[in-house]
């Protein structure tokens, strides 16, 4: 594995280890690349927190921990600074002006609710309704569009539904206009070693039909995680089944404001 630009640290509440420990094991696996990207803290306007992010307190921790440790391994491997995040239209701009002043890198799209958190959360990681596939689409594809994100991280997530023609239309229409768009899919390690609802044969098929470029993300949240070799083996199964373009490093950039 070149590169592995889904990790997460123990500030958003569920994950395991040090950073530390991230970053050796992914150098003992021969990683090259290794982006940080834990849930973006997000600055609602009424001041809630969400219990799986990185808290607002403690942003400025995450971001000089992660800039000190590039510099400290910066002869043994490439250390990038960036966010998970969602694209909640009425928020979006709050968001950017919020990290605007921090030397993050990028953003990549985990879209684990719709709607937003505060005015109708709608979780679409668990069990949704038929309805939530088309809303999830377009809400993702208007934030694939603001071009603010790198990649789109399991973008599969609402799957755990009845998955009928109108998912499978619904996630058609992501894989072509994130092929319109240039933007990679994430296949979701996290996912494939849990034996999640995701990744989903289902939305795969349809990604290698319409020939979406492909990047694995360990999504780590315990530093065994990164680059696992069973992990692994079992993407390139799926990589083989459904014929996937599978690129190994993307090119990071910030959001455009
Ligand atoms: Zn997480
Ligand atoms: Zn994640």
């Amino acid at each position: 594995m070149y590169a592995n630009y889904h990790t997460h640290t123990t500030r958003c509440n569920h994950a395991r280890g040090s950073e530390r420990e991230y970053i050796e094991t992914a150098i003992e696996r021969g990683v090259r690349v290794l982006g940080f990207s834990d849930h973006v803290p997000y600055p609602f306007p009424n001041g809630h927190e969400s219990g799986f992010r990185v808290p607002r307190a403690l942003l400025e921790d995450y971001v000089v921990t992660v800039e000190n440790l590039k510099k400290e391994y910066a002869d043994q491997i490439e250390i990038h600074l960036g966010f998970e995040a969602e694209y909640y239209p009425k928020f979006h701009a709050l968001l950017l002006e919020y990290l605007k002043p921090y030397p993050y890198e990028y953003l990549i799209m985990g879209q684990h609710f719709i709607a937003n958190e505060i005015d109708e959360p709608i979780y679409c990681g668990g069990k949704v309704g038929a309805d939530v596939p088309w809303r999830y689409a377009r809400q993702v594809i208007e934030g694939l569009k603001t071009g603010d994100f790198t990649y789109f991280a399991h973008p599969d997530l609402p799957s755990n539904t009845e998955r009928g023609q109108d998912y499978l239309d619904a996630m058609e229409y992501i894989c072509r206009e994130a092929l319109a768009l240039d933007i990679p899919l994430e296949l979701n390690f996290l996912g494939l070693h849990d034996r999640r609802v995701y990744p989903c044969h289902d939305f795969w098929e349809i990604a290698g039909r319409v020939g979406n470029k492909v990047i694995f993300g360990c999504d780590a949240h315990d530093p065994w995680a990164v680059a696992d070799p069973a992990t692994i083996e079992s993407a390139e199964a799926w990589v083989r089944q459904h014929g996937l373009q599978v690129i190994d490093r993307v090119r990071l950039h910030r959001p455009n404001m």
